[in-house]
C-alpha cells in the first residue's frame, strides 16, 4: 500500500530549522522560523508561566478528560481578552470558545466548520501570507483563492488592489484576514482601512473570519485587536482562531482557541454544537496544560500584569532590533533605503531579499531565512548584527 508513495517537500518553514540544526558553522544566525529568541538567541519561559505551573503542580487534582471545548475559565479569558472585559457580545451569549491544540488546530476547526456545516465552500487568502494557511484551508475541502495584499514596490499594503479583489469576492465566501502583525510582511492595514475592509464586507456579505496569533505582539494587547473588535461588533457572524504559542511563548504547549460569533444566543448555541462535533472526531478534547496556565494568569491580576510586563518586553526588544537593522545596514553601507522595516508590526519583516539572495545569504553565510524573503526580527542580537548587515549588503552588491 505504501510503496508506491513518493516523499512529501519539506515544510518550507519548519524544514529550514533541521538544515540549521545541522550546519556546523559557529557564526550560523537563524532569522527563519517564527519563535521569538531573546538577547541570547533562547526562546525563554516566561516567570509568569513558571510560577502558573508551579502552582498548578502543587494544585492539580486529576488528569480526568477536559469537556469537548476545553477549559470554561480558559475559554471567557480567551473572550475577553479579543473583545474587552466588558463586551456587550459577551453579555449577550453571542460568543462562544473553543479551547485547541495551538492556533493551527482552531483554524483547522474553523475550515472543517464551514466546509462541513455551512454553505462556505470557498475561501479567499492574502497574497502572500503564512504558508500553511493554503495547506490547512485546503485539507479540509475548501476551494482557496488569494487577494492582493502586498505592494513590494511601496512596501506598504496594495490597498486599491486589495479592496478592488474584496469588491469581487462573492456572497458566502470566507475571506481571512491577520488579526494584527502580519506575517510574513509585518504590515496591517490602519484602523482608517480596517473601516473601509468593514463596508466591502458589510455590502457583499462575504464572511470575514480571523487568525490572530500575536496578539501583543505588534502595538500592543488592545491595540492588536482594533480590526477585529471592529468586525466582531459591526458584523452578526465571525470566526476567530487565535494563538497563545508566541505571546505566552508556549509554543509546544499546543495552546490557541477557536472563538464563534453569531447573531444571537440561540444561533450561537446551535452553531457551536457543530464546532464541537467536529473537536470530537478529530481529537476528542484539547490537552490540559497550556490551556491552565493560561488560564491561571489570565484569571490571575498580579501574574496577568507580570505577564503583560513580560510580552511588552518581547515586543519592544523586536522593535530595537528593527531600529538597529535599518541603522547599521546603513553603516555597513547599503545604497537601499531599509526604513520601512521600522514600520512593520510584530516579528516579521518583508526584507525585499531575492530567493536568489536568500540562498546566497544561506549557503556563503550561514544566515539562515525563509525563500520568500521573510525574515524573523527576533532571530537578531546586538551579538550578530554587525555580521548580519555585513553579509546582506555584501549580498545585495
Ligand atoms: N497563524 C499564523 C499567521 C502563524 O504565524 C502561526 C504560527 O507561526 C500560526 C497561525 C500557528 O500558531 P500555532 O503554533 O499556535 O499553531
Amino acid at each position: 500500500m505504501f510503496e508506491s508513495l513518493v516523499k512529501a517537500p519539506a515544510d518550507p518553514i519548519l524544514g529550514l530549522a533541521d538544515i540549521y540544526k545541522a550546519d556546523e558553522r559557529v557564526h550560523k544566525i537563524n532569522l527563519s522560523v517564527g519563535v521569538y529568541k531573546d538577547e541570547n538567541t533562547v526562546t525563554p519561559i516566561l516567570n509568569s508561566v513558571k510560577k502558573a505551573e508551579s502552582y498548578l503542580l502543587e494544585n492539580e487534582q486529576s488528569k480526568s478528560y477536559l469537556p469537548i471545548e476545553g477549559l470554561a475559565t480558559f475559554n471567557l479569558a480567551t473572550q475577553q481578552l479579543i473583545l474587552g472585559n466588558d463586551s456587550p457580545l459577551i453579555q449577550d451569549n453571542r460568543v462562544k470558545t473553543a479551547q485547541a491544540p495551538g492556533g493551527t488546530a482552531a483554524l483547522r476547526i474553523m475550515a472543517d466548520f464551514l466546509f462541513n456545516k455551512t454553505k462556505t465552500k470557498r475561501i479567499w487568502l492574502s497574497q502572500p501570507t503564512w504558508p500553511n494557511h493554503r495547506g490547512v484551508f485546503h485539507s479540509a475541502g475548501l476551494e482557496v483563492k488569494e487577494y492582493r495584499y502586498y505592494d513590494p514596490q511601496n512596501h506598504n499594503i496594495a490597498f486599491d488592489a486589495l479592496l478592488s479583489d474584496l469588491e469581487n469576492i462573492p456572497e458566502g465566501d470566507a475571506v481571512l484576514f491577520h488579526g494584527c502583525c502580519h506575517n510574513p510582511t509585518g504590515i496591517d492595514p490602519t484602523a482608517e482601512q480596517w473601516q473601509q475592509i468593514l463596508a466591502v464586507a458589510t455590502k457583499k456579505r462575504w464572511l470575514p473570519v480571523f487568525d490572530l496569533a500575536y496578539q501583543g505582539f505588534g502595538g500592543g494587547l488592545e491595540e492588536d485587536v482594533v480590526g477585529v473588535r471592529l468586525f466582531a461588533n459591526a458584523l452578526p457572524e465571525l470566526l476567530i482562531a487565535s494563538s497563545y504559542s508566541k505571546n505566552f511563548g508556549l509554543y509546544n504547549e499546543r495552546v490557541g482557541a477557536l472563538t464563534l460569533i453569531a447573531e444571537n444566543a440561540d444561533i450561537a448555541d446551535k452553531a457551536f454544537s457543530q464546532v464541537k462535533t467536529i473537536i470530537r472526531t478529530n481529537y476528542s478534547n484539547p490537552p490540559s496544560h497550556g490551556g491552565n496556565i493560561v488560564a491561571h494568569i489570565l484569571n490571575n491580576p498580579e501574574l496577568k500584569e507580570e505577564w503583560i510586563a513580560e510580552l511588552t518586553v518581547m515586543r519592544q526588544r523586536i522593535h530595537r532590533m528593527r531600529q538597529l537593522f535599518v541603522k547599521t545596514l546603513q553603516e555597513k553601507g547599503t545604497n537601499q533605503d531599509f526604513s520601512f522595516i521600522v514600520k512593520q508590526n510584530g516579528m516579521f519583516s518583508f526584507s525585499g531579499l531575492t530567493e536568489e539572495q536568500v540562498l546566497t545569504l544561506r549557503n556563503d553565510y550561514g544566515i539562515y531565512i525563509v525563500n520568500s524573503g521573510r525574515i524573523n526580527v527576533a532571530g537578531m542580537t546586538l551579538d550578530n548584527m554587525s555580521l548580519l548587515c555585513e553579509s546582506i549588503v555584501k549580498v545585495l552588491a
